[in-house]
């Protein structure tokens, strides 16, 4: 029984809390300092909690439910399989297992026919590099600065933002270089052609020295999430992919976030004529109705594991739970034009109503996205693009995007705010009056930012 937003039930909601206070040890958190809302249930594009509270998930969770929640097919689905069967070894071959796979081949470019499967996204970068590595029996890799690629071993040392710092050991054969950003250039660029041929000469350096032979893979999201939602340049991802070609380095482009239609494509890479090599996925591929990540691989590299084991595993490879939940999210994301709508919504209602917003506030300093993967800019100043908040700021120096936050929540909206941003990035499912209920949120919040800004 879905507990329903009309029918509150506050002391049902401290005892969860209390347990959860007492138990439940949280991601990224000082303990002691975290208050986490208690959530009664979820449908669409909205969650709720235990007191009545009902708030739009401009989040879409952890930029993960591309579906919105409690999709009745994928619901029936992971019932359905339940009943048949709930767990099998990954060495066998199972009808939703394979049948995932094929699901997922048929929509990666290229020939990235064969289909690894992990539990999340972190699992697939790891793999991924492992796959490189052994593939071209070289020891390092590439990452940007601005990225994020996971919280395990070798992800957070690919990671370039700065939750990476308190577990790098710095001895993880990792290089990290600039990707392009022209809002706040690395290379001082003014126009984005500027910034794509500085970008792709900076990585050539990087790799000159470096030592080409000695770089098994570069590993670049494809539209960067978590750290900004930059839009590459026409020619970057081209350019990198010649790059590659050119010294028989892995290209591996990362969609955990960017796949599975919130770019508007089913994969970003759609959206830029790119091929890579590997292309991790996870979030969107079953909208984490259960936890799901892989790896599509390239025949070349398939080809590799041939004849020779691939060296790597998971008890829960291809979960058949998890499966049959892909299945059902990808029938049905093809069935009801899931990332068509996506693409129209980021054409017709998002985008141009972040902008109408940019151009009203003046603490909106920059505005970027594609389908529903929006970010904007909180600035002090639109001349100078100092940031709201400093880069990596806590406590009281971070108290204005606290307080911005703060005030989407009480007008209804659930935000993704990270450093100085605020992302708009919603279901694929939603609607156009849901969106536009969402930028009515962001306006009124956005008024406080601008007080901030003014300070
Ligand atoms: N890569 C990217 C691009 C991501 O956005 C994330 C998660 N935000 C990950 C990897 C890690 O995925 P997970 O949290 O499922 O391990």
């Amino acid at each position: 029984m879905i507990r329903r937003a009309d029918s509150p039930d506050p002391q049902a909601g401290q005892a969860v809390k209390a347990a959860d206070r007492a138990h439940v040890f949280h991601s990224w958190s000082a303990q002691g300092l975290i208050d986490p809302m208690a959530v009664a249930g979820a449908e669409g594009s909205y969650f709720w909690d235990y007191d009545g509270n009902r708030f739009l998930d401009f989040s879409s969770q952890l930029v993960n439910t591309n579906i919105g929640h409690q999709h009745p097919k994928v619901v029936a689905a992971i019932q359905e399989q339940a009943g048949k069967l709930c767990t099998i070894a990954p060495g066998f071959a199972v009808d939703v297992r394979s049948e995932a796979a094929r699901l997922i081949a048929e929509r990666t470019p290229g020939d990235l026919d064969k289909i690894f499967f992990t539990n999340g996204g972190a699992e697939a970068v790891e793999n991924a590099l492992r796959m490189a590595r052994v593939h071209t029996g070289r020891p390092k890799a590439l990452s940007a600065y601005r990225s994020y690629h996971g919280a395990t071993a070798a992800a957070i040392n690919l990671t370039g933002d700065p939750r990476r710092w308190a577990s790098d050991t710095g001895a993880a054969g990792v290089v990290h270089f600039w990707a392009p950003f022209l809002y706040r250039s690395p290379f001082h660029a003014e126009t984005e052609e500027q910034e794509c041929e500085r970008a792709l000469r900076h990585l050539e350096d990087t790799i000159a020295f470096e030592g080409p032979q000695t770089i098994a893979a570069i590993i670049l999201e494809t539209v960067p999430g978590t750290a900004g939602i930059m839009v590459p340049p026409p020619g970057y991802l081209t350019g990198v992919r010649e790059i590659c070609d050119r010294y028989g380095i892995v290209f591996i482009l990362d969609e955990v976030m960017a796949g599975f239609g919130r770019t508007g494509h089913w994969f970003a890479a759609d959206g830029f004529d790119v091929v890579p090599d590997l292309l991790t996925f996870a979030k969107g591929v079953n909208s984490g109705y259960v936890p799901l990540g892989g790896v599509a691989i390239s025949a070349e590299i398939a080809a590799t594991f041939d004849q020779r084991p691939y060296p790597g595993g998971l008890t829960y490879s291809g979960h058949p739970l998890a499966c049959a939940s892909a299945v059902a999210t990808i029938n049905a994301m093809a069935e009801e034009r899931i990332v068509e709508n996506a693409a129209e919504i980021g054409e017709t209602v998002l985008g141009p109503g972040l902008r109408e917003l940019a151009e009203r506030h003046p603490s909106v300093g920059d505005v970027r996205g594609m389908g529903v993967f929006w970010a904007l800019d909180l600035v002090r100043d639109k001349e100078t693009r100092e940031p709201l908040v400093p880069y990596n700021a806590s406590g009281e120096a971070n108290a204005p995007m606290a307080a911005f936050a703060a005030a989407c929540k009480r007008n209804g909206l659930w935000p993704f705010v990270n450093m100085n941003r605020t992302h708009a990035v919603p279901p694929c499912t939603i609607t156009p009056s849901e969106a536009k209920e969402g930028l009515a949120a962001l306006d009124a919040a956005l008024t406080l930012a601008d007080e901030h800004a003014a300070r």
